[in-house]
């Protein structure tokens, strides 16, 4: 199928500012550099047009100009994505949500809050806790990603391993469809007959329609918080601490393994001076629930941790301490600009029990690629973060690096896990979209997708492989008949 670009942006962009108002729509080069990437700087792509509509009118105004020329459109929160997601396709409109920052609706009683899409993650908890209540989610990108962008990449963070991930507080949405049609799907209620809507678009990166208006669960905050930091000497008892606790049937609020390597970058960068810069591996493992229960979870786990070999278990009961430990976790990847120019962070979730091998093997892949893997992770939930260091300016590293990656990836299916658990698949890895899912998964993925997007305007050439971003090989699986819409 040929491409069909659009070439005169003319009437395109007159439309627009009819739409939603000249100063609403950015058309300069200089401007549109800021748009050219997500967090995932390596792939760039330059909009024709950037808009920043504030209501979901102005948003379905934007969608039906796009869908009048047919012109490809991408939404776009923060931009903090880590796998390509609000990555501009050439030629298309990016529809940037940052503008969109309401706090609609308050519900206290019914524990529930409606927010446009624009607003970033922590403002959530900041809005209602001194209620005393919060919101779960968490991803460590809080204080700056958008609740939207949360939505569609289905994100997760310390405290989803017992609270879930974001489409577990998602209870309703209004959404703009990409033919500019507005849609109101779930509820108010976590109960919805027919079919779940809410969850086949949380996750869906985008290419469903733009979320407008989202109705999220908040919870009450708990009694006690207690946060644990256990040392260890080697990766394999960290890893078979995790397994321990969780076989125990502990749930923590969050368990998170950091390596010798993120520790040194961590205390180099934020000086916690908490973490003992010796060890191999740390855990910072987080309960909650009623004092009682609390401290006796606590007892549990130091012994469970003892009985793996832990020499130290240090705990964190006021909020300053507690805060402190978590401020080097969440600097991790800010921490890697201190060791290298750049780095490549997977994704891959694998059975917990299946840590201190998959550990093993990465470092492994790591020596045989020749690149430097630090690994700082939701061990909780089995879901890595191999953060691989490199330098961008050199000429075939990345090509190296994203192989290494992938290598990684291929791991993480060969023992039963996935591809992503919270990054989605973005740009960064549709072309292993095949690896884990057959020929009919994925077809039937593509009706849902065609059932809300018949054109392909809705961010195309994401999530999966196509002949042209990943080669007929990676491609053979995806069903032909979708070819029309991959023309972008
Ligand atoms: C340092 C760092 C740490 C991170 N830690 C975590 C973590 O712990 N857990 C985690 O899950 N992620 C993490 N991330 C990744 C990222 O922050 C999340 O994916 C976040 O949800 C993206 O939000 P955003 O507003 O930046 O979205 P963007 O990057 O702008 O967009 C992401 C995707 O959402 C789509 N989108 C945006 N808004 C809408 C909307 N209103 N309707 C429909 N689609 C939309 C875009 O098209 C794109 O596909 C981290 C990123 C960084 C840089």
């Amino acid at each position: 199928m040929t491409q069909t670009l659009q070439t005169d942006w003319r009437p395109v962009i007159k439309d627009l500012e009819a739409a939603i108002g000249k100063d609403s729509v950015i058309r300069r080069k200089e401007e549109l550099l800021v748009y050219e990437c997500d967090g995932l700087t390596s792939y760039r792509q330059r909009p024709a047009v950037v808009v920043l509509p504030r209501t979901t009118e102005q948003v379905a105004a934007a969608v039906k100009v796009c869908d009048r020329y047919q012109v490809p459109f991408v939404a776009r929160g923060a931009g903090t994505g880590l796998s390509g997601g609000a990555l501009p396709v050439e030629d298309c409109v990016l529809i940037v949500t940052a503008r969109m920052q309401q706090i609609l609706e308050l519900d206290l009683e019914n524990q529930r809050i409606v927010v446009q899409p624009g607003v970033i993650n922590n403002w959530v908890t900041q809005a209602v806790s001194g209620a005393g209540f919060y919101y779960a989610p968490d991803p460590s990108s809080q204080s700056v990603c958008s609740v939207g962008g949360n939505v569609a990449e289905n994100s997760g963070g310390v405290h989803c391993l017992k609270y879930g991930v974001t489409t577990n507080h998602v209870l309703g949405l209004k959404v703009v469809l990409p033919n500019g049609e507005i849609m109101d799907i779930g509820g108010k209620v976590q109960e919805m007959p027919g079919y779940d809507l809410t969850g086949i678009f949380v996750g869906s990166e985008g290419t469903l329609g733009i979320a407008t208006e989202i109705t999220l669960r908040i919870l009450k905050a708990p009694e006690s918080i207690q946060v644990l930091l256990a040392d260890f000497t080697s990766v394999e008892a960290a890893g078979s601490t995790v397994s321990d606790i969780i076989g125990g049937g502990i749930i923590p609020a969050g368990m998170e393994m950091m390596d010798n390597f993120s520790i040194n970058a961590v205390e180099d960068v934020v000086a916690t001076n908490c973490y003992p810069r010796d060890a191999t591996a740390i855990l910072l493992i987080e309960i909650d629930g009623l004092e009682a229960e609390v401290a006796a979870m606590s007892d549990r786990i130091k012994a469970i941790c003892r009985q793996n070999g832990a020499r130290d278990v240090a705990t964190a009961v006021d909020p300053e301490e507690r805060l402190r430990l978590w401020k080097g976790r969440k600097a991790a990847f800010a921490a890697m600009g201190k060791l290298s120019p750049d780095y490549y962070v997977q994704d891959g979730v694998i059975p917990r029990t299946q840590l201190p091998y998959v550990l093993r093997e990465i470092e492994a892949l790591g020596e045989k690629h020749g690149y430097r893997v630090a690994n700082v992770f939701h061990a909780g939930d089995g879901n890595l973060h191999p953060l691989i260091l490199y330098n961008n300016a050199v000429p075939g590293q990345l090509a190296k690096v994203e192989e290494l990656g992938g290598d990684i990836l291929k791991l993480c299916v060969k023992v039963g896990g996935s591809i992503s658990g919270e990054h989605g698949i973005g740009a960064d890895k549709r072309c292993y979209m095949p690896d884990m899912f057959s020929a009919a998964d994925l077809e039937t993925m593509q009706w849902v997708r065609q059932t809300f997007n018949p054109k392909g305007l809705a961010n195309p050439t994401k999530i999966f492989p196509t002949p042209r971003t990943c080669g007929e090989a990676a491609s053979a699986q995806v069903n032909p008949k979708f070819a029309s819409i991959e023309r972008f």
